[in-house]
């Protein structure tokens, strides 16, 4: 049995950067990262938007807005330091009908106190003049946000910890975790390690892993969400030069299809929020019996039907017809056809759902004794991650010298 003295389950944006963040804080910890896969960023760091988010959305002082306004700024920094293409193409947030000109008002105070750089309102004709294409009665232009591919991010934050002496066990899958006393014992589908502390980054199974460690006290359910996109035919791909958002519904931490530039020159239109038949169904077609059973038997997946169902058909209905999807899309963009939108690829957010069916809308993270469970980190964690492993760096620095009573999960 190898010794470590930090374990991370878990090699997607946030698991590595979380490793990074130790080794940068204590460069002569012993630490590997355990992934399932053959490969790191399989899931949901490389089926995303590739948008390093600038911080507008997120409740003052809340995580999500802390750690989004330090990432952002960190990430970019990184990506210089790494020759990481990064293009500031900006975001304008569209009041696409007058009800929407409220919650843009809320957005613009947020932006503010969050201290998003650079946030101002513009007026129908400045929209009009920066994007002919566009329609709306008002926008917010966030000009710092910028586009960047997250997969090739969380290569670099690999070989970094290589490079400074980290161990990264591709192909080994968390099968079981035991805390006999002072240290984990981490048992995987290749090994078994011994941890003094283990930090659970295990994304759409983070639930999973902190139910293998503290049993059906953890009350914590990820609940599965495809994001599926269109691709915008390659003619038309240059038809806005920002990001486009529409305002999105305040009840959900999901942001309304949107126009988004990649950063391969590529426009893409999407994506929506449907329930996933699979943790890892990147397609309709995918049915997993497991991870379906694990949502119907749990109460607030009912409650959280019965409270938004109308909001979840409308997905449905524009996950099945491109022409719904289309008419959404063109409240923003109306010269957009049927023929301009291609098939495009999927994501699935792992986005927690509490007891009351509402959906947990900070970023979740706990500790339970010597391990720490990074249970909801839906966007924008990608952006956020390097300052998310700062966070967990001092609880865990913590745990070296704070005998604290265990966070309920
Ligand atoms: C459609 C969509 C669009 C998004 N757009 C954006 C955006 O524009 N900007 C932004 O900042 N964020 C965005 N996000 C959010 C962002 O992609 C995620 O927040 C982020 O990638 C989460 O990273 P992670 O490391 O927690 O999860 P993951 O990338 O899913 O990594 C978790 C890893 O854990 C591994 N694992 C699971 N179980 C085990 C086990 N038992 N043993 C070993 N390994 C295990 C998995 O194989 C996986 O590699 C988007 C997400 C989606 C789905």
């Amino acid at each position: 049995m190898r010794n470590w003295d930090y374990v991370v389950i878990g090699a997607g944006i946030v698991g590595l950067a979380t490793a990074l963040q130790i080794l940068r804080a204590r460069p002569k910890a012993k630490i590997c990262v355990v992934e399932k896969e053959r490969a790191v960023a399989g899931h949901q760091t490389s089926h995303n938007s590739g948008v390093i988010h600038s911080g507008v959305y997120y409740k003052p002082d809340s995580v999500k807005a802390r750690t989004c306004v330090e990432g952002s700024h960190l990430l970019t920094k990184f990506c210089v330091q790494h020759n990481i293409a990064v293009r500031t193409c900006g975001k304008i947030i569209v009041a696409t009908h007058p009800v929407d000109l409220p919650r843009l008002d809320e957005l613009e105070r947020r932006g503010h106190a969050n201290g998003v750089n650079g946030l101002r309102r513009i007026s129908k004709d400045e929209l009009r003049e920066l994007e002919p294409h566009v329609h709306g009665h008002s926008g917010l232009l966030a000009p710092n946000t910028s586009i960047v591919d997250f997969a090739q991010v969380a290569l670099a934050y690999a070989k970094e910890i290589r490079e400074a002496g980290g161990e990264i066990l591709l192909n080994t899958a968390v099968t079981a975790l035991h805390t006999p006393s002072s240290h984990v014992v981490i048992e995987t589908s290749k090994e078994t390690l011994a941890a003094k502390t283990v930090i659970n980054c295990a994304g759409l199974h983070s639930d999973r892993i902190a139910r293998l460690a503290a049993g059906p006290k953890v009350t914590t359910h990820i609940i599965p969400f495809r994001g599926e996109y269109y691709l915008i035919k390659p003619q038309r791909a240059d038809m806005v030069r920002h990001l486009i958002y529409p305002v999105p519904n305040p009840a959900f931490p999901f942001l309304g299809v949107h126009l988004t530039p990649k950063i391969d020159g590529s426009l893409e239109a999407g994506p929506n929020a449907v329930f996933a038949t699979a943790r890892e169904g990147y397609s309709k077609g995918i049915v997993n019996g497991k991870d379906c059973w694990e949502c119907f038997k749990y109460s607030g997946f009912w409650r959280m039907l019965s409270r938004y169902w109308k909001t979840g058909l409308g997905e449905i209905h524009r996950s099945f017809s491109k022409r719904a999807f289309l008419i959404e899309l063109q409240k923003l963009a109306p010269s957009l056809t049927l023929d301009d939108l291609h098939p495009g690829g999927a994501g699935v957010r792992a986005q927690v759902v509490m007891p009351n069916g509402t959906l947990c809308d900070d970023f979740l993270i706990r500790r339970d004794d010597n391990i720490i469970h990074v249970l909801n980190v839906p966007s924008p964690a990608a952006t956020a991650s390097l300052a998310i492993g700062s966070h967990i760096v001092n609880k865990v620095l913590d745990l070296d010298h704070i005998n604290s009573v265990p966070e309920k999960l």
